[in-house]
């Protein structure tokens, strides 16, 4: 299978070719038509597997292609890490795949002035990749609403329990409207992992690498 065979617009194809990317991976080549299609995906998968691009690339698809105006304080796909290190490579990754497209990103990590954050929030974006502990904090002072999502992701959700995110996660959820698009990635799945994905997921196809 080539990326040619992914119905892909020809701007991210290109981006892909520029990335220097000849085929796809075995879990881009199951994941990217599960996803243009509207399926939640629970997706077994490691780092190192191509999973950032398997979920990046028919989510700038989706988006680059519906009308939806964007909205103060909106987000349309939200991006879930557990770690800053991990935000900013899946925000370096978004950056590269969507340089032909004309999409407003942002990623949100603690630690960070929240200024900058307030700004690129108030005009409403198409992605935001976040750390729950900062997304939370936007939620509380309002300055981010997840009212109108149409995308979810979790990535490394093993990691993020580990980490003692549980909660953050469950308080964000609660935020997010029923009717979306999830996708699931962890690379393990303890008993915890699934009832977390049983309760996010609705039908989903499971996906493993
Ligand atoms: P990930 O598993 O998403 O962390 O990706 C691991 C690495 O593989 C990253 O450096 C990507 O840039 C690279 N990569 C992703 N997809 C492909 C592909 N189809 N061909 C070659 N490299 C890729």
């Amino acid at each position: 299978m080539q990326f040619t065979d992914l119905a892909l617009a020809p701007s991210i194809l290109a981006a892909i070719a520029e990335q220097g990317y000849q085929t796809p991976t075995p879990i881009q080549q199951q994941t990217i038509p599960l996803i243009l299609q509207g399926k939640d995906v629970l997706g077994g998968a490691q780092t190192g597997t191509g999973k950032t691009a398997a979920f990046t690339l028919p989510i700038l698809q989706k988006l680059s292609t519906s009308t939806t105006e964007l909205v103060a304080k909106q987000v349309r796909c939200l991006i879930l890490t557990p770690t800053r290190e991990l935000a900013q490579q899946v925000a370096d990754n978004v950056a590269a795949y969507a340089r032909h497209l004309q999409l407003k990103t942002a990623v949100f990590y603690g630690g960070v002035s929240v200024n900058p954050q307030l700004e690129q929030a108030a005009a409403g974006l198409d992605i935001l990749i976040a750390t729950p502990g900062r997304l939370l904090d936007h939620l509380h002072q309002q300055s981010i609403s997840l009212y109108q999502l149409e995308v979810l992701v979790l990535d490394e959700a093993d990691r993020m329990l580990d980490m003692g995110f549980i909660h953050d996660i469950r308080r964000i959820m609660a935020k997010l409207p029923a009717e979306r698009q999830t996708l699931f990635f962890s690379a393990t799945f303890s008993p915890e992992i699934k009832t977390l994905a049983d309760s996010l997921l609705n039908n989903p196809v499971l996906v493993e690498v």
